[in-house]
């Protein structure tokens, strides 16, 4: 093994500000689920100084020399070479924080600070006229983010990239553009039939039977409870401390049974693929997913793929029954299957079900693209998002609460780049699947047998223990063999939907690709 003694310094100083954010995420943890009312003026000061000192530890000159040094001595070895990958991450997380003059981090956390404590009064008001001036400033710091980390062909490309990197604009729109015509004439013709009837679920379930049940799966899907834990909160998450140390949290509501369900089988899929990291990248810039759309491939594999599919309730609903005996005595597996696989279009993006929850994010990267690019004003978003809640998901909100102002993105950080991930993950969830059942045709009928080892292993393998050694589209072609392609995305919604709600094919609707 050759001798790299900067890598080996740059190491110990980049283990530090991996630290120092641990430490911080920690404290957001604790905020979020333990924490006392009280803590809280305290605690953004906390977490604000530990983020402070991160990102000073980080953007020190000497990490400049000893990134320059480092790539001297790693210069000749392939790109996929840990110790390269390593210098290649770090150089490109450097080059993005030192990008932005401090000057405008702070007018911009300033700002961002006022808008959300904004937003939080004129949401429930529904005044969305209170928020324009404050999301029109946004708009231009958002821009002149961009033309710190540009160039770019366009203006949203280096807001993307910083979640999604090797992303762009012009690879998106071709594929936004294909589920939107595939999946508007899709949901609407589902829309159109009776739902089945899924009234059992909102029986009265105890919360604390609904979490033990719900972290008892995730275990048997993989999720390591020595390096793990469980607690409810309000918006849940994953969030890691370090390879060993990788919480996630869930919320339910006695009233439905889906939420606990699947929030915790969704953070479990986050929370698997961290602690599924080399060990080798302890506190590195290489222990994290790959890019934020292939981290959320891998949550809605375990919600959807698996925790939406017939071959695991065939498994988990004798147990479930058996927990819930009374709600539970005159309920079949197809009922519940059915049940839990409804599709109701609403005007809520949280709320929304596998099929239409493509919708809501299309209608997002579309606005957001037409402001930054100028062609939408503030003034005119409100009457634009319903305009285009009408075309795309058939429905209008009765109110801008429930339509512009109902997510927090745009009021608590930069508009671009927050939005694409969810979708990317999906298709990229179908692709993933299909290529680990071409490696093990068993996979679904493992998981009706509640052995979820051959597909957790399949992922790790080949997705979470590399981390970002490959950049997410060098990862997505080795996994796949191709590049991010929506067919079998749409090949799995129209198949599944189509049995669940026994739609005729060729009846005037698209044909599965
Ligand atoms: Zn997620």
């Amino acid at each position: 093994v050759a001798e790299l003694p900067a890598c080996e310094r740059l190491r110990a100083r980049v283990a530090d500000v991996v630290d120092l954010r641990g430490a911080g995420f920690l404290l957001t943890w604790d905020q979020a689920t333990h924490m006392p009312p009280g803590g809280a003026p305290a605690r953004a000061r906390q977490i604000a100084l530990l983020r402070q000192l991160a990102h000073e530890r980080f953007v020190d000159p000497e990490v400049g020399r000893l990134l320059a040094a480092a790539e001297a001595e790693v210069a000749g070895l392939p790109a996929d070479d840990v110790e390269a990958a390593l210098v290649r991450v770090t150089r490109r997380d450097y080059e993005r924080e030192t990008a932005i003059p401090a000057s405008f981090t702070r007018r911009f956390f300033h700002h961002m600070a006022a808008s959300y404590q904004t937003w939080t009064e004129a949401r429930p008001a529904d005044d969305v006229q209170r928020v324009v001036p404050l999301l029109e400033e946004t708009l231009d710091l958002s821009r002149t983010l961009a033309g710190y980390l540009g160039p770019a062909d366009h203006v949203a490309d280096p807001l993307i990239a910083r979640a999604d990197h090797g992303f762009t604009v012009a690879a998106l729109r071709p594929l936004f553009a294909r589920l939107r015509e595939a999946l508007v004439p899709l949901a609407r013709r589902v829309a159109a039939c009776e739902p089945p009837d899924d009234a059992f679920l909102r029986r009265g379930y105890p919360l604390g039977a609904q979490f033990a049940f719900a972290l008892a799966r995730a275990a048997e899907f993989g999720y390591d409870l020595r390096r793990g834990r469980l607690d409810p909160t309000h918006h849940p998450f994953a969030i890691e401390f370090s390879i060993d140390d990788v919480r996630i949290t869930t919320r339910g509501r006695e009233d439905d049974l889906r939420e606990a369900l699947f929030c915790t089988f969704h953070e479990s899929g986050h929370g698997m693929y961290h602690q599924g990291l080399d060990g080798r990248f302890e506190a590195t810039l290489l222990a994290d997913g790959a890019s934020a759309g292939v981290h959320e491939s891998q949550s809605r594999m375990w919600e959807n793929r698996v925790g939406r599919s017939h071959a695991f309730w065939s498994y988990a609903f004798p147990k479930l029954r058996s927990e819930f005996p009374e709600q539970l005595a005159d309920v079949e597996l197809d009922d519940f299957h059915r049940a839990v696989n409804v599709v109701r279009p609403g005007t809520i993006r949280t709320r929304a079900d596998e099929l239409t929850y493509d919708l809501h994010v299309i209608v997002r990267f579309e606005l957001e693209l037409e402001l930054l690019e100028g062609r939408l004003a503030v003034r005119d978003l409100p009457d634009a998002w319903q305009a285009r809640y009408a075309d795309v998901v058939g429905l209008e909100a009765s109110s801008h609460r429930d339509g512009v102002l109902q997510d927090v993105h745009w009021f608590s950080r930069e508009i671009g780049g927050a939005f694409q991930g969810y979708t990317i993950g999906n298709v990229l969830a179908a692709q993933f699947w299909d290529a680990a059942v071409r490696e093990y045709p068993t996979i679904p009928d493992d998981i009706g047998r509640g052995d979820f080892a051959p597909l957790h292993g399949w992922t790790q393998r080949r997705i979470h223990r590399l981390g970002r050694v490959h950049d997410p589209l060098d990862l997505i072609a080795r996994v796949t063999g191709g590049p991010i392609d929506p067919a079998p995305y749409l090949a799995y919604l129209h198949d599944k939907y189509g049995a669940l709600y026994r739609l005729e094919t060729g009846d005037g609707a698209d044909p599965p690709p």
